[in-house]
């Protein structure tokens, strides 16, 4: 039977609908299927209760390439990012912490903590700054097979060598400490305070199960500091009625250039004939014919579960198997009927229009790594709090507000199993409203509605194998050439017209639209599709 499709991409995430915009662009005759009855995968808007729209999994935006946004045109699809520019610190001492996008003004605030780290800082981010757009360039790129003799590859991996030959001997110094040192090792070389330290470090852990002492964080550390939105470098924002905006414009983007995009459609394999791919089944037992059958769901799932083990080869599947997916995170996401007082800080001031880390000290995150280790939640954990009603008042009604808090360490490996977690949910929503209410005394009043996600509702619901918000940890030895592993770092899979685009491919997780470029561009150029 021949096909009734150039290609079909299982998925519509953020990354999934990327790769069939540029396929649609191209010319492609291009099928979405996506499981759930809404589009956007972890990047997503949903009105869980009425007039409160929340971004239920991921919540800032930072890493969405700019060459996506200019190539599919995406504002006029309706994509708008506000800046979300200052970063707010409570301490246990009652003090607290606010790190703006002005350097003077975090200076002054530095310098109550420490005034010899309020004179480094700026050096600080310029050095971090210089790193990232040492490293940046990779993100845009297919990676090299360094062990193959591919004139493309080799010229890539020569241009990379050079490029660190240029960064000169300190900031060559600095890179190979960033590559193996852990986060918590690297910023005592530079500061002091321990409080500066620890909301620092954090960015080397999420996502990981790993701790701020665990080496090789510092690397991942650096992955936080390559932001951009539309050219403006280490900047964070938030996409106008919620993340989900950031998927809905790349879907309309994909329709307008002519593929079609169908929800409530679950895969259930992908179709074989000769150790080829030919399309996929659906749940329903419908089967769609199509030319390449691109993935846009992470690497476990599309080959174990849409392929299945006994299709495989050994080698591939304990690559898989050991491919580290671990899920370290969870979410609260609240209806507040108002935004009460941070102790240290009293009345809604601009410090509560960033990001709030609730990170105090190093022993506090080395204490809820401890907890995670032995198969528990953190009873005090990691919290990055936003408050996006504040910048963008369409996602509550008049006068209400949102709360969207990220919380780690929440296991998806807990003592119990990981069936266990529905029946430890309210209790891990306590702990986080717990720990909140330590720093801002009346949340518990204000709260209208709450909605807690755990790492087994990351799986169940969004499809995240163990919860993992990344579709695989974002550590050295899983990134670049290695992601998902050597043999399948190019968007290929062994299987011939099976394809990956999704977070668990090269650059990784988080909304940068890069895997769906690369691997369309990829698809494209090699005359696949
Ligand atoms: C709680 C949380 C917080 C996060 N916070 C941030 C953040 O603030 N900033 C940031 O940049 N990143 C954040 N991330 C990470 C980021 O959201 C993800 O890395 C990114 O959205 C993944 O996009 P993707 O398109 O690769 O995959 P996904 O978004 O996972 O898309 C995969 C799609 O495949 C669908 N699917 C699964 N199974 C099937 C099937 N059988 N048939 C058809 N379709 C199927 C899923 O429903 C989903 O729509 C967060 C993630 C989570 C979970």
């Amino acid at each position: 039977m021949g096909a009734n499709y150039d290609a079909i991409v299982i998925g519509g995430g953020h990354n999934g609908l990327t790769c069939a915009a540029y396929l649609a662009k191209a010319g492609r005759k291009i099928l979405v299927l996506e499981r759930r009855h809404v589009l956007g995968g972890a990047a997503v808007t949903e009105e869980i209760y009425p007039g409160y729209h929340y971004s239920t999994c991921s919540y800032v935006v930072s890493l969405l390439r700019p060459k996506i946004i200019r190539d599919l045109d995406l504002p006029s699809h309706g994509l708008e990012i506000m800046p979300l520019e200052q970063s707010f610190q409570p301490l246990h001492d009652g003090r607290g912490l606010v790190r703006w996008s002005d350097w003077e003004k975090t200076r002054r605030e530095l310098a109550r903590l420490s005034p010899r780290d309020a004179e480094i800082y700026p050096e600080f981010g310029r050095t971090m700054v210089q790193m990232a757009r040492f490293v940046k360039p990779i993100l845009d790129m297919v990676p090299p097979d360094p062990g193959s003799l591919d004139p493309r590859g080799l010229s890539d991996l020569l241009r990379l060598g050079k490029r660190f030959q240029n960064l000169g001997p300190d900031l060559q110094a600095v890179k190979y400490r960033m590559l193996t040192m852990s986060a918590v090792d690297f910023l005592d070389g530079w500061f002091e305070s321990d409080s500066l330290k620890a909301v620092m470090s954090v960015s080397g852990i999420i996502g990981t199960f790993l701790g701020i002492r665990s080496p090789g964080t510092a690397y991942v550390l650096l992955h936080h500091y390559m932001g951009e939105i539309d050219g403006a470098f280490r900047s964070w924002g938030l996409s106008k009625g919620g993340t989900g905006g950031i998927s809905l414009a790349i879907a309309s983007a994909a329709r307008s250039y002519g593929a079609e995009i169908r929800t409530e459609s679950p895969v259930q394999k992908v179709l074989l004939k000769n150790g080829s791919s030919e399309g996929v089944v659906l749940e329903s037992g419908e089967e769609i014919r199509a030319r390449v059958v691109v993935s846009g769901t992470d690497p476990r799932l599309t080959l174990l579960g849409f392929v299945g083990e006994e299709n495989l080869d050994d080698e591939t599947v304990s690559a898989l198997k050991n491919f580290k997916m671990r899920g370290s995170s969870g979410k609260v996401n609240l209806a507040l009927d108002r935004i009460p007082d941070f102790t240290c800080r009293p009345g809604v001031g601009p410090h509560l229009f960033g990001d709030i880390a609730i990170a105090p000290s190093i022993e506090y995150l080395e204490r809820a790594y401890d907890q995670a280790k032995y198969g528990d939640f953190s009873e005090r954990p990691y919290l990055n709090i936003v408050i996006p009603s504040l910048t963008d008042p369409t996602v509550a009604p008049p006068g209400k507000h949102v709360m969207s808090i990220f919380v780690q360490y929440a296991p998806y490996h807990i003592k119990e199993g990981p069936e266990y977690w529905p029946k430890k949910r309210e209790a891990f929503g306590d702990a986080v409203i717990d720990t909140l209410s330590e720093y801002c005394p009346g949340i518990k009043e204000a709260i209208l509605h709450r909605h807690v996600l755990t790492p087994w509702d990351l799986e169940q619901e969004y499809g995240l194998t163990e919860g993992n918000i990344f579709h695989g940890e974002l550590s050295l030895d899983q990134l670049f050439f290695l992601r998902p592993s050597p043999k399948m770092a190019r968007f290929r899979t062994p299987i011939e017209n099976l394809w990956m685009c999704a977070s668990g491919s090269h650059p990784g997780g988080g909304i940068m639209g890069a895997p769906g470029m690369l691997a369309a561009r990829e698809l494209l150029r090699t005359r696949t599709v």
